[in-house]
């Protein structure tokens, strides 16, 4: 029989989590409201003493975000999703429902910069112990837990490094001493991974990159076993970082397409990274897609594409790096990433410019370095806009 599990990956993008109303419509409806109606003073009372199943409120629940949530569950292999407005505010509401003040965290160095800030500067001030390691370093993980450790967090690949971390090995490891495993999935998105199937416990999305593809809205998901997302739930609910009916009708459409675009994403970067790799001026290129990659067997082992961002550091420092991103002609200068268009970002002066100088040499931030979101105008015209530039 066909059942909407054993469908394959491009018909759940297209098809899970459609509903559609007495209209008839065949693209998916939005529910711009932020309350609904009762038949009558019982009905109110049933639906929010949870007798009755409904609508409510829209910062509880809201049918155009439960599509997109439904849709994005079936892509992850995961039990529940839990829409969120942005994918930070998903990262703040994992922490916020699992942990508990005097908890320990152990975080890899290696995220997006807002994390760091996030872990340190803030959760720091509700009583979050948080250490930070080197993703690549299995024994710097075990060295890092304590009896109070409970959650380990990685993103992989990384920003703007793109390191692999091995998400089996340290789910392994998180589960040998009772915490959770939590995957920022961003750069590869379930077209190209999919954490839960590896190991890990929860799963956090920025739907503002890849899954809208086009650089239209800020959202974010966080997805796990029901068990884990009724606690994720009953803070967002109460909370409120909810996602608005608007931004979750564009991710429901961006996933619609997200596998082909991935696929073309990957392509390509491909072609960009190993022209890049051949410029004189070019001191390093990362890119797992590459053989000169230091972790490219584990990359090909856990991903099934290598994803359409990469880095790589330029002769001369900042100096060169802005004046390669100011002679650009159809690259942007922009802050996001996963977008159609190809984007150009100056990590040590932009996304991880609250970075101390010592933490940035950490994570391996160096002046020269250039991220590159690589988009999906036609290969021949991105590499002749780095040739121009590179003059
Ligand atoms: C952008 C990003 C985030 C944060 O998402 P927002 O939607 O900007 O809040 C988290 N992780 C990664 C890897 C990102 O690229």
């Amino acid at each position: 029989m066909m059942t909407e599990d054993n469908f394959k990956f491009s018909t759940r993008a297209i098809r899970a989590g459609t509903h559609r109303t007495n209209e008839r419509e065949h693209s998916e409806a939005i529910f711009p409201t932020s309350s609904f109606v009762f038949d009558s003073a019982q009905h109110a009372a049933d639906v929010f003493s949870g007798e009755q199943k409904g609508n409510l409120y829209s910062r509880f629940t809201n049918p155009t975000v439960q599509a997109f949530e439904e849709r994005l569950a079936s892509l992850e292999g995961a039990q529940r999703c839990v829409a969120t407005a942005s994918g930070m505010a998903s990262i703040l509401t994992t922490c916020m429902s699992l942990l508990n003040a005097g908890d320990h965290v152990v975080v890899s160095r290696n995220v997006f910069g807002s994390i760091v800030v996030l872990f340190e500067q803030h959760l720091s001030r509700f009583g979050l112990e948080v250490d930070f390691v080197d993703l690549i370093d299995i024994t710097s993980w075990e060295a890092a837990i304590k009896p109070n450790t409970k959650m380990l967090f990685l993103e992989s690949p990384s920003n703007p490094l793109t390191q692999i971390g091995d998400i089996t090995a340290l789910a392994d490891l998180a589960h040998n001493h009772n915490s959770l495993l939590v995957v920022d999935n961003v750069f590869c998105t379930p077209a190209l991974q999919t954490p839960l199937a590896l190991g890990a416990d929860v799963v956090v999305h920025s739907a503002t990159k890849y899954l809208d593809g086009q650089g239209r809205g800020i959202g974010g998901a966080v997805l796990g076993s029901n068990e884990l997302m009724d606690k994720v739930f009953s803070f967002m609910r109460t909370a409120g970082p909810s996602m608005s009916p608007f931004n979750a009708w564009i991710f429901s459409k961006g996933l619609e397409t997200l596998k082909i675009r991935m696929q073309a994403h990957c392509d390509n970067a491909l072609i960009l990274a190993t022209w890049l790799e051949k410029q004189d001026s070019v001191q390093v290129v990362n890119y797992p897609g590459l053989s000169s990659h230091p972790q490219h067997q584990l990359a090909l082992k856990q991903q099934s594409g290598f994803g359409g961002i990469l880095s790589f550091e330029i002769e001369g420092g900042k100096a060169a790096a802005w004046r390669l991103m100011d002679n650009a002609k159809l690259a942007c200068i922009t802050a996001n990433v996963g977008d159609t268009k190809t984007i150009l970002t100056h990590p040590a002066s932009t996304t991880h410019s609250r970075l101390s100088l010592e933490q940035k040499q950490q994570a391996g931030i160096s002046d020269g370095l250039v991220r590159v979101s690589v988009g999906l105008e036609d290969i021949d015209d991105i590499k002749q806009d780095f040739a121009q530039s590179f003059i």
